[in-house]
């Protein structure tokens, strides 16, 4: 059996800046504040890594109470952002789900730097959600890393330690996408669909390296299943 996690923003879809727009929607409607002169550095990084970043700069306490206010009224925003940016999903990433979910030996889930309700928005606009059944997101945590062990930990218990961690894939298209897999001993794909180039994703050494996914074949056979 093998496993196969994949980041959504910039390896599944880009979503014309829909999460960015719905992030500043909220911070207007919580705290009166668009956040409109920050500089946020996204990519890669939890959902509450990224707001902890910008409570900090607004001179909002990051608490629990302030993180739920923040997400209900993201989430509230976020089907609207999608529907009015003009997003995709990346080329490749329809067939190579389709071939994947086809499957008997192949389980497909997610890890996320999305909140869990984030990546269901995201993936129901896009016609996504149905490859997916269980995954890790960032709603909880501020380390990449943490959310790898997180799913590793639900992978154990799903499939009763029958998957060793070398046969779980991260599939992402950041050296933080990278660095979570090494964090739990799974193998790292990087694809350089995302704001990193196939050069800058190299000198971070994934197992598997590629410009994209249009041919899902690459993908199988790395996996050995071709
Ligand atoms: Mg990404």
């Amino acid at each position: 059996m093998h496993v196969c996690l994949f980041d959504i923003d910039g390896t599944l879809i880009h979503t014309g800046g829909a999460g960015l727009l719905a992030l500043r929607r909220a911070m207007l409607t919580v705290f009166d504040d668009d956040a409109g002169s920050t500089e946020l550095v996204t990519t890669g990084r939890t959902d509450r890594a990224i707001v902890e970043d910008l409570f900090r700069q607004h001179g909002i306490e990051p608490t629990e109470e302030t993180w739920h206010a923040y997400s209900a009224a993201y989430l509230q925003h976020l089907p609207v952002a999608l529907a009015e940016c003009r997003g995709r999903v990346i080329e490749g990433i329809p067939e190579l789900l389709s071939l994947l979910s086809a499957r008997g030996d192949v389980v497909l889930g997610l890890l996320t730097g999305n909140s869990n309700e984030g990546a269901r928005h995201k993936l129901a606009h896009y016609e996504l959600a149905e490859h997916f059944e269980f995954g890790g997101f960032g709603g909880e945590h501020t380390n990449r890393d943490d959310v790898a062990r997180a799913v590793w930990s639900q992978i154990q218990e799903r499939f009763c330690d029958a998957v060793a961690a070398d046969r779980i894939s991260i599939i992402g298209d950041t050296p933080l996408d990278i660095r979570c897999a090494r964090a739990i001993g799974a193998q790292a794909v990087a694809v350089a669909t995302g704001t990193h180039s196939v050069e800058e994703l190299r000198g971070h050494s994934p197992d598997l390296l590629v410009e994209d996914f249009s041919d899902p074949d690459v993908l199988l056979r790395f996996l050995q299943l071709k």
